[in-house]
């Protein structure tokens, strides 16, 4: 399975023009190789200043679950693509924390599959316990964002495991084992096979977030159910997410 990495820009860089020059700097230093997918999601805002290369494609960090309409500031999957853009992060832990609910992602997650785009669904747990109910939250945010999916479609979504606690922006965070990512992946693995037949899980590309950077991208990549990583604040570094890429080819 071909490793994809992605950069989760989050609310920075603060102008275009910054936006422009950190586009520019990864591109290059990414070059032609197409050994790896990677994707760069900077603010919807500087979409339209910002086109992608061979190698590296354009990613939006959510879209709304309509094609157009009256939602004041919302932003359609159809749009984005329009400006280049081939994912959507979609379900990130920042948005639930603001209220995006389960039901809300479950309909982006068909709205960005209407338009040809491919969703990447964080999904994870706030925190763990020693019980394994992290696991159920896990697998009932996963059930809710596949529920409607059709069976065909299945194989286009790329799921990201992605522990609240592990993300580098939420107080006292530390990334997970590798162990513990790949423990995950097997569980989100396993629970697909359930659902959709093992045929179709097998072809799930499942990837990791959280506290990854250059240093341990190799570790969390070397784990046989991770199939790439969403990197929030080392993507802002132009040098270190190339390393990071560097690592999954
Ligand atoms: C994220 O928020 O998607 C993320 C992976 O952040 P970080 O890498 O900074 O922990």
């Amino acid at each position: 399975m071909k490793n994809i990495i992605v950069g989760n820009w989050k609310m920075n860089p603060k102008t275009k023009k910054e936006a422009e020059s950190l586009a520019k700097s990864v591109i290059k230093g990414i070059g032609s190789s197409s050994k790896v997918d990677v994707v760069i999601a900077p603010p919807h805002v500087f979409l339209g200043a910002i086109s992608g290369s061979k190698a590296v494609s354009l990613g939006a960090q959510d879209a709304f679950y309509e094609p157009s309409g009256s939602q004041t500031g919302e932003v359609s999957p159809l749009m984005v693509k329009s400006l280049g853009v081939k994912y959507v992060i979609l379900g990130h832990s920042s948005r639930r924390a603001r209220g995006e609910t389960d039901e809300v992602i479950a309909k982006k997650v068909i709205e960005v599959l209407k338009s040809g785009l491919v969703p990447i669904v964080c999904i994870g747990e706030r925190e763990r316990d020693h019980d394994g109910r992290f696991l159920a939250a896990i697998k009932d945010q996963l059930m809710s964002a596949f529920s409607k999916v059709a069976r065909k479609d299945i194989t286009k979504v790329i799921v990201t495991y992605e522990p609240v606690w592990a993300i580098s922006a939420n107080k006292s965070s530390h990334p997970a084992s590798p162990g513990d990512a790949n423990e995950a992946a097997l569980f989100i693995r396993k629970t697909l096979a359930h659902n959709y037949g093992i045929p179709i899980a097998k072809k799930v590309r499942i990837i990791y977030g959280g506290s990854s950077n250059a240093k341990n991208a190799e570790s969390f990549l070397a784990e046989r159910e991770v199939a790439g990583l969403l990197v929030g604040s080392a993507s802002l570094n132009a040098k270190e997410f190339v390393e990071m890429v560097k690592c999954a080819r």
